[in-house]
């Protein structure tokens, strides 16, 4: 990238980002919530290391992706080194991909299956690292868009608290289209209360995209997964 072309993205970025950050500062305003509560993790598949470098610079500490295939090699990219990042993988996993995915990601969002939690605990323990794991609950019981039913996330819950190289962080969902997304997240935050009483350091709520983010920080969101309000439209996939 020229250097003109870098300063124009820059300023791209930096304009985007702030809009979101209003948003967010606006709704925990509104929610009474302490905008210190909320942590904005910015979803980067489709756009290029550089564009996650530039964030970094404009003040960005979390950044997500959501295939292995296109987030192991970008995030090992030499310009990302020494920004101190946290990584988060958002996207469904196969169990085959444990092992890549844990050798770079800090934090796993979407884990909803026992054959998963097995696979991630053995990844972690062979790698000597200690991602945290979120539960990721469906909301539409449609198997679609990946999660567990409500009713099977306590024992998912279990399962990772007792393994040994994994952290449980908590609960993440993706609101069903056509949804209310308050509807939607009110459910999200019981489950994550319940999960809060059995494993109190649990504490994560992972909820709210670019279009509901909003309605994510109203009902308890502590990890918002924003990507194209910040980035831009992605990309078609090729
Ligand atoms: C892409 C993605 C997001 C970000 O969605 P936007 O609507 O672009 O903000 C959030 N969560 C997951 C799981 C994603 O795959």
């Amino acid at each position: 990238m020229g250097n003109a072309e870098e300063a124009a993205r820059r300023e791209q970025l930096a304009s985007a980002l702030e809009s979101v950050q209003d948003r967010v500062r606006s709704a925990c305003a509104e929610a009474g919530r302490d905008p210190a509560s909320v942590t904005l993790v910015v979803v980067t598949k489709f756009f290029p290391a550089s564009d996650i470098r530039l964030l970094a610079k404009l003040g960005v500490t979390d950044v997500a992706e959501n295939r292995d295939q296109e987030a192991g090699p970008k995030l090992s990219d030499p310009m990302l080194t020494g920004l101190g990042l946290t990584l988060h993988f958002v996207g469904q996993l196969q169990s085959n991909k444990a092992a890549s995915v844990v050798s770079y990601a800090d934090v796993i969002h979407a884990v909803d299956r026992i054959k998963l939690v097995t696979a991630l605990d053995r990844a972690a323990m062979a790698a000597g690292r200690r991602p945290k794991v979120l539960i990721q609950v469906s909301l539409d019981g449609s198997a679609g868009r990946g999660g567990a039913a409500a009713d099977l996330v306590p024992e998912l819950a279990q399962a990772v608290s007792e393994a040994p190289a994994i952290d449980l962080a908590g609960v993440m969902a993706v609101a069903p289209l056509g949804a209310d997304p308050d509807m939607a997240f009110a459910t999200v935050a019981r489950l994550a209360r319940t999960m809060r009483e059995q494993h109190p350091g649990a504490t994560w709520m992972s909820a709210g995209m670019s279009g509901d983010l909003e309605a994510a920080v109203r009902q308890g969101a502590t990890h918002l997964r924003v990507g194209s309000a910040i980035l831009g439209s992605r990309p078609p996939l090729r």
